[in-house]
């Protein structure tokens, strides 16, 4: 291993790394706003970039300002986020959209405090917004920089711990280049999110590429994986149920869940104890099922416990009749795309079915 010499300041050798090989041509770098940012980041948070970006171009393409997502129906914004999970995001956008345009104008206001209130949006969250967009100077503390700041200057504990947390907002502050004289907080804000997804990785850092070697506390004792302190295990709990696909000629049968709770929004399968629930649940909306079948079962994990789902589908040979659910609910024809938000077990039910 080749051991570097320490030159300038640890924003002066991040920056310069980031002249040198930073991200610059990511899609919400282009023609930067606080609305693209804002987007990028909440699809970031708990996804890939590669991923993200066409998922991205799709809902930029549909909702190309913060008046146009405020206008879309929640429906359809739960749509374009199909398959990103964590669809509190979305409806959170949505509802952030709407605050936007009801009290700021469509404008993202300049305070922290003010973006901070809106919701679905974080400290780091709301930094990188005014930093990114508008060289604000604001630090920030997503997953990447959090794993950065705790190998190099070996912060043990986990994050989570509000303790740990503090120390690791205390040293990104002391770090941030000041602004005016330097006027690169934006450029900061994206090394350092770079450094973590590119160099700083989770299990195998780049460490000879590292512009902090030289000074780097967790390189020098040879632990940089023992930074930052995992969240204690324990035991993810186990859950079970079936979902009940009823099923008329090439058309399924499905519901939009409530608004909070799990897939809130989203559109799935009755859920159920037992598939004579289901069966009682289809008759109970004029449903009559003629015959049931099992497809192949499978296991859901969400982060706190694991669900072990049954899909059985509940064939209906005579047309269903119009009696009208409760909740929202729709046939919807397996021969066409479904335009509206699914869970990834419901995405998963209708493949095994049309393949
Ligand atoms: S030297 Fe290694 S462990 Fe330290 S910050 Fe750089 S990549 Fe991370």
């Amino acid at each position: 291993m080749t051991k570097q010499q320490h030159t300038g300041s640890f924003a002066e050798r991040v920056l310069a790394w980031f002249d040198k090989n930073g991200r610059k041509h990511l899609p919400w770098q282009q023609d930067v706003t606080p609305y693209k940012v804002w987007v990028s980041e909440i699809m970031l948070q708990q996804t890939q970039v590669t991923t993200v970006i066409p998922y991205f171009e799709r809902f930029m393409a549909s909702f190309p300002s913060v008046e146009h997502l405020a206008e879309a129906s929640q429906d359809d914004v739960l749509h374009h986020w199909t398959g990103l999970g964590y669809y509190a995001r979305a409806r959170n956008l949505h509802k952030a959209a709407n605050t936007l345009v009801d009290k700021y104008n469509g404008e993202f206001p300049y305070t922290l405090e003010e973006v901070m209130d809106l919701p679905g949006i974080g400290r780091s969250t709301a930094g990188a917004i005014l930093s990114l967009s508008r060289n604000m100077r604001f630090p920030i503390l997503d997953g990447n920089v959090k794993r950065v700041l705790a190998r190099y200057y070996a912060i043990g504990g986990w994050p989570g711990q509000k303790k740990v947390e503090n120390q690791l907002w205390e040293v990104a502050e002391k770090n941030t280049p000041a602004n005016p004289e330097d006027g690169r907080c934006a450029n900061y804000t994206q090394v350092m999110m770079d450094l973590g997804a590119m160099i700083c990785t989770r299990s195998k850092p780049k460490c000879d590429d590292c512009p902090l070697q030289a000074d780097c506390i967790a390189y020098a004792q040879g632990a940089q994986t023992d930074y930052p302190g995992k969240k204690p295990k324990k035991a993810l709990p186990e859950k079970s149920t079936f979902m009940i696909v009823a099923q008329f000629n090439s058309q399924v049968y499905l519901e939009q869940r409530p608004s909070t709770g799990i897939w809130g929004g989203l559109y799935g399968f009755i859920e159920v104890s037992s598939l004579e629930e289901g069966v009682a649940q289809l008759n109970k909306r004029g449903i009559v099922v003629d015959e049931t079948r099992a497809l192949e079962g499978f296991r859901h994990t969400f982060s706190h416990f694991h669900l072990d789902i049954t899909p059985v589908v509940a064939v209906v040979n005579s047309a269903p009749s119009k009696r009208v659910a409760e909740t929202a609910s729709r046939w919807f024809s397996l021969n066409e795309p479904i335009e509206v938000g699914l869970a990834a077990p419901t995405t998963k039910i209708i493949q095994q079915l049309v393949n």
